[in-house]
């Protein structure tokens, strides 16, 4: 039996890996110190493994940037913009790879990055490969292979970790029509054999190559491509030992495929789909071995050794030791660093660290199972076995955890819980008395600049250099001036500005019982940029008001109405590390029940529109179709139970940042919002095609002011996308608003944005 792992966070201990590269970008560090700071960071995580007895060790799973762009520089699918770069000898090949990822402004060139989407159900961000009709490849870096010769130099069992090539595919686009981008396997395998036969050449023993779409729908096409694809391969490579791995879902409807690939270990996850390691046990071939990814890599939670154990023995029994490897689910990138850092009992206690692991625990769990599963255990492995017993069991009786009347709550929702008490046709009539507003009514989406001015206030109050009362003083100060601006150029619907907050799920988080935070528990999220999500441990319940000082002292201030502003319960859900005791849905009503009790707290308080974001909603779609309905019914049933508790002339606004509603329309119109803002002006209005064609009924308002960027939109350029808007849904359906929060830019732009587009709301009700 060996163990391994498929890949380890790198961007060290203490984030070394953000700093440099970032003082890299600002010139403040050169290119050496940025290369030792990776090579630092690497070698430690090998060792880590290696002492702690890990058997196979993954090399090359370490990237300055994605570990999709170094396959995109590896195979040399350089995007053509990029190639006054790529031929110009004064650029390293790092600054290659980071104009690709970052764009290019300097020496007269202005060059956009590449673009960025979500690595499947993460949160991670990969960069995404660009392919033309005639895409040509060759072997362009060679970062694998010295990546592997380091590996080895420094005396590891090294495994390289290479993207396999069908995954690779997949996750490209095709930039430009009359392809099919699997036809460009062709093409691309000969620089995969190149790189294999390097690695042959310098000792490799086992090549790892990640295929997390042999976990996925695929169609008949991709599946013959697989099977070619690894047929050419295992040809020309008889004695390289290969391991497939999938990830993320069950090989479910690919389960023959899978198996019949030429590999040698394939990989399954049995943290997202422990059921199906009796079907896989079935179906494997005598000359298969079976890599069991039994610690979970996606979360923090300590592993149940005697569950794992289970599992392990089975298939121990089934196939024999020799063909058993043990693992993570999937790499631990997804995973914060080292638990042993979070030291202030004060923000971790002692009682809730103890049920967690962070990557570097999770390399000891793998470790200990190994010996429990391979009989004979030393005193010291059974200690072990006993400790994590007793911690399990802490956490399931746990007073922190277990709260009765969250869970009663929960039992006694009714169906009318999630419906509000009219249909919208009534509610609008009802609503349009009280709120008396105009056509094309304008708003924002919440936030407003978060100045550094404001960002230093908090960072002082938290060091405890500004006192509570002082802090408060000026947040009320800087939202009195927004609400005064907001009046003065006559914004119909208000906010107060959000400058309370840090983070839209952070600030619920902080207030919510069930919730917990760390210190260090950073994640990647994209390049140099890490999230630390909140910990959801246990029943979670809201023991006081939330938002309704803010929302109340803002309303005080004007005579208009003032928007409260929430985050729905699947963002918040969606957001943080969630617990593995109790399904999501389950912990997504919990939380739902939370924002119910506030929205009502609002409307008692006098607050008449009340907006819950739920830009997440999306992203939460399973990685298999069959799976959506049941996600989409409880997401927008939680949706509903946070909305529904108010009275018919209290207005729901929902938000969303830019999706693709085509195939879920049904769904988000199921969510009954009186008003969905979403994220529009990019796609030029594109995105409300799924709205006009499912003839929504309620109210919607497409942004039509892109805050992603710093430009000044033209009051004429957003009069045209509202004429756009008003081709396809009716006028008296329409609201005006940006695209989202304007947290991130600088008030100077924001203030002439909005003046344009209160101009534009205007003119359009004049005209149209
Ligand atoms: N209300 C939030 C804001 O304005 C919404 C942010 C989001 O959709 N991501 O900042
Ligand atoms: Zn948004």
């Amino acid at each position: 039996m060996q163990t391994h792992l498929l890949g380890y966070p790198r961007i060290g201990s203490n984030r070394e890996l953000k700093k440099a590269c970032e003082h890299y970008w600002a010139d403040k560090i050169s290119l050496n110190q940025l290369l030792e700071t990776g090579k630092t960071i690497s070698l430690q995580n090998w060792k880590l493994q290696q002492e702690a007895g890990i058997d196979l060790i993954p090399c090359n799973d370490f990237s300055y940037y994605d570990q999709v762009l170094d396959m995109t520089l590896t195979v040399g699918a350089i995007p053509e913009r990029y190639q006054e770069i790529a031929s110009n000898e004064s650029h390293s090949e790092l600054n290659l790879y980071f104009a690709m990822a970052r764009g290019y402004q300097k020496n007269g060139l202005d060059i956009t990055a590449m673009e960025m989407t979500k690595w499947f159900d993460t949160n991670y961000h990969y960069i995404v490969p660009e392919f033309q009709k005639n895409q040509q490849f060759r072997l362009f870096s060679d970062k694998i292979i010295s990546e592997f010769i380091r590996a080895k130099e420094a005396g590891m069992n090294a495994k390289p970790v290479i993207i396999g090539l069908l995954t690779y595919l997949l996750l490209g686009k095709e930039k430009e029509n009359g392809f099919d981008k699997m036809d460009l396997a062709q093409n691309l395998l000969p620089v995969y054999l190149e790189i294999l036969r390097k690695l042959e050449a310098y000792g490799a023993e086992y090549v790892q190559f990640d295929e997390p779409f042999l976990a996925l729908d695929l169609n008949e096409k991709t599946k013959e491509t697989y099977q070619w694809v690894y047929g050419e391969i295992r040809k020309q490579f008889p004695n390289l030992k290969f391991i497939v791995t999938t990830y993320f879902e069950g090989l479910k409807d690919n389960l023959s495929l899978a198996v019949s690939l030429p590999a040698d270990v394939l990989h399954i996850d049995l943290v997202r789909c422990p059921e199906q390691l009796d079907e896989v046990l079935q179906a494997i071939p005598g000359t298969l071995s079976l890599s069991l990814g039994i610690v979970d890599g996606r979360n923090i939670w300590k592993n149940d050794f005697e569950k794992s154990l289970a599992l392990i023995k089975k298939a121990i029994h089934e196939i024999g030791p020799e063909r058993v490897l043990i693992a993570p689910s999937c790499s631990l990138l997804h995973s914060p660093f080292d638990l042993d850092l979070e030291k202030n009992e004060a923000i971790l206690s002692p009682e809730i660290k103890q049920w967690m692991a962070f990557a570097k625990q999770k390399v000891d769990e793998i470790a200990v199972l190994k010996k429990l599963a391979s009989g004979n255990p030393d005193y010291h492995t059974l200690q072990l076995l006993a400790e994590n017993k007793k911690a399990l069991e802490n956490r399931k009786v746990s007073a922190l955890i277990h709260n009765q009347d969250v869970k009663n709550r929960v039992g006694a929702i009714t169906d009318g819980d999630a419906r509000r008490k009219n249909s919208f046709a009534v509610r609008k009539e009802v609503q349009q008395k009280v709120l008396q507003l105009p056509l094309f009514p304008t708003t924002t989406i919440g936030s407003f600049p978060q100045t550094r001015e404001v960002r230093n206030w908090r960072a002082q109050f938290k060091k405890g250099e500004l006192t509570a009362a002082h802090y408060n003083e000026l947040l009320k100060k800087e939202t009195e001036r927004t609400i005064r601006w907001q009046e003065e150029i006559g914004i119909d619907v208000l906010v107060h500005g959000e400058f309370e907050r840090n983070d839209m799920v952070e600030y619920f988080g902080e207030q919510l019982d069930g919730f917990v935070f760390t210190q260090n528990g950073w994640v990647q999220s994209y390049g140099s940029r890490c999230v630390k999500p909140p910990v959801i441990y246990g029943d979670v319940h809201r023991p006081h008001p939330m938002t309704v000082y803010w929302s109340q002292y803002a309303q005080s201030l004007t005579q208009k109405w003032v928007k409260g502003m929430l985050t729905g319960p699947v963002t918040i859900l969606q957001w943080s590390f969630v617990r593995d005791d109790q399904p999501r849905s389950l912990t997504c009503k919990q939380i739902a029940l939370a924002i119910r009790d506030e929205v009502k707290d609002l409307e008692k308080a006098g607050i008449r529109i009340i907006q819950i974001d739920e830009p997440a909603i999306r992203e939460g779609l399973p990685l298999r179709k069959s799976e959506w309905q049941n996600y989409l019914k409880w997401a927008v049933e939680a949706f509903r139970i946070s909305a529904s508790g108010v009275e018919d002339s209290t207005q729901v606004h929902t938000h969303m940042c830019y999706s693709e509603f085509n195939d879920i329309i049904k769904d988000i119109a199921d969510m009954d919002a009186d008003v969905i803002t979403i994220e529009c002006s990019r796609s030029q209005m594109e995105l409300l095609n799924a709205f006009a064609d499912f003839k929504y009924p309620n109210e919607i308002g497409p942004g039509v002011y892109d805050i992603h960027s710093p430009r000044v939109p033209s009051k004429e350029e957003m009069l045209e996308l509202l004429k756009k808007a008003q081709a396809v849904i009716p006028a008296q359906q329409l609201w005006v608003n940006p695209d989202c929060g304007l947290k991130t830019r600088h008030w100077e732009e924001t203030e002439k944005a909005l003046i344009a587009m209160v101009e534009a709301s205007r003119e359009a009700s004049a005209v149209f």
